[in-house]
């Protein structure tokens, strides 16, 4: 199941709800070629392609897109090499590069996130779980 993070920033009140995580239904990959565009969709099936184990992951991690500056639950599916390399490739309309957070970190508030309105760091709540 996933979680969802719920992001507050204490100084401008912007608030900002996160699914990150895995959902039930992720482990399929047809299903989850959908959050990705064509050329992004080409790009994974390449890379899943030419490794032999084929084995890939999915979840929606939470990230900072460099470009635009919005923190998003983007989706992510992650390709691991026969040379025991992963290759992470973000589906994202933002079409740039991205920071991403890891959800415990952000709960324990051992890694914050910059509110993106007003650059203030944010305060994380776990709000529950989805699937
Ligand atoms: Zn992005
Ligand atoms: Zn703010």
């Amino acid at each position: 199941m996933g979680q969802i993070i719920n992001l507050t920033c204490s100084k401008c009140n912007k608030n900002i709800e996160l699914m990150a995580g895995q959902g039930i239904k992720d482990n399929d990959l047809d299903r989850v070629l959908v959050f990705f565009d064509e050329n992004t969709i080409r790009k994974i099936r390449r890379a899943i392609d030419s490794s032999k184990s084929s084995f890939w992951s999915f979840e929606r991690k939470i990230a900072l897109c460099r470009k635009t500056g919005n923190i998003k639950a983007v989706p992510v599916i992650t390709v691991n090499t026969d040379a025991d390399k992963k290759i992470p490739i973000a589906g994202c309309d933002c079409g740039g590069d991205h920071v991403f957070y890891d959800t415990e970190k952000i709960l324990e508030g051992t890694v914050s996130i910059e509110c993106p309105a007003c650059k203030s760091p944010m305060s994380a709540e776990d709000a529950g779980m989805w699937d």
